[in-house]
């Protein structure tokens, strides 16, 4: 029986593990499918507090897992298949090994969004990808395209620079959501073109397995024009990672986590902290500091019963 086990290894779940382990409680993190997180498919970090010069995504996740397990965290590889909230102990399945908890903090995240396209979906992996990071260096001297206009898709464009000899930014609008220093850095780059008001209808070509161009549509015109384009990153926000709570823990209309007096779900006991919870702001530090609030609620919650 464990006193705390905490889904998710990024920043939210590695924070609570900190400090559930420094409150002695001995945590179990279970690392999930996307193990460490967004800030693993990320590079420079320049925003998260105490490294004036930035830190590489990989290497702070790294870096907060190394001291989880200092102060003992258990760490295990694999996915929750399901949970049962219905009574105490709260029961998770991960792989062929059931495990019993006191408490549980969730920390699952959210994953990247797909456009929903059946190219799209052929083609991932074979041109098309969510993770600039990850598959940038494969389209060196290659001309790629961006879709989506947040601080993702800007990242991912400025990024894909170091390869790519042309990044094109499809936003479905006239205006970026980016941050006003991202959307600078994009307006300066000279390798980067936008493409605005269009939408991807079709990601070519699904049959020869191998990303060719994007068809586009301008949604202010209607008018469809083909892009050749070796690659696709797909930029367009995250869902959270809550399928295995439903019917179980209240969620709003996007299924995000609903929380209360810091990060309390509606059954006691079971805390959230990070992405899965939070739609608006969705930062390393936000995340770092709600893992925090989780670990300390999980404790109180400990301690009133004892
Ligand atoms: P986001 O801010 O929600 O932006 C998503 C973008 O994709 C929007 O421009 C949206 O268009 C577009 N989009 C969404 N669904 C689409 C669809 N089906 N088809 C075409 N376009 C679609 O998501 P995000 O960029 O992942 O950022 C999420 C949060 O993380 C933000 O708070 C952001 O600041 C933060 N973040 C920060 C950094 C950094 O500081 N370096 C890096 C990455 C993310 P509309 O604009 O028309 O809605």
């Amino acid at each position: 029986m464990r006193n705390v086990v905490i889904i998710g290894s990024g920043c939210a779940g590695l924070t609570a593990a900190i400090y559930a382990a420094r409150a002695n409680l001995k945590p179990l993190v279970i690392r999930g499918v996307e193990a460490g997180g967004q800030l693993t498919l990320t590079t420079l970090v320049e925003n998260f507090p105490g490294f004036p010069k930035g830190v590489q995504g990989p290497e702070l996740i790294e870096l907060m897992h190394q001291q989880a397990k200092e102060f003992g965290t258990e760490s295990m590889e694999g996915n929750v298949e399901s949970v049962d909230l219905s009574k105490r102990p709260f029961v998770l399945l991960v792989g062929q090994e059931q495990i019993e908890t006191q408490t549980l903090i969730i920390a699952s995240g959210a994953s990247a969004k797909l456009l929903g396209l059946e190219s799209e979906r052929k083609l991932l992996g074979h041109g098309v990808s969510t993770c600039a990071t990850c598959d940038g260096y494969f389209f060196r001297g290659k001309e790629v395209a961006v879709v989506g206009g947040g601080d993702t898709a800007a990242e991912d464009a400025l990024f894909l620079t170091h390869y790519a000899t042309q990044v094109n930014v499809i936003h479905r609008r006239d205006q970026l959501r980016a941050s006003k220093i991202m959307q600078d850095r994009l307006r300066r780059n000279e390798k980067i073109k936008f493409i605005w008001n269009s939408a991807v209808k079709e990601i070519l070509d699904a049959d020869k397995r191998e990303v060719t161009g994007v068809k586009l549509k301008n949604v202010k015109t209607a008018e469809e024009t083909l892009k050749p384009v070796d690659g696709v990153f797909i930029g367009i926000g995250h869902e959270p990672n809550t399928h295995l709570f439903k019917g179980q823990l209240e969620m709003d209309d996007l299924g995000y986590l609903l929380t209360r007096e810091g990060s309390k779900t509606n059954i006691p006991g079971v805390f959230a902290a990070g992405d899965v919870k939070d739609r608006i702001y969705r930062q390393a530090i936000t995340a770092a500091g709600s893992g925090c609030m989780a670990a300390m609620d999980a404790e109180k919650f400990l301690e009133a019963e004892h």
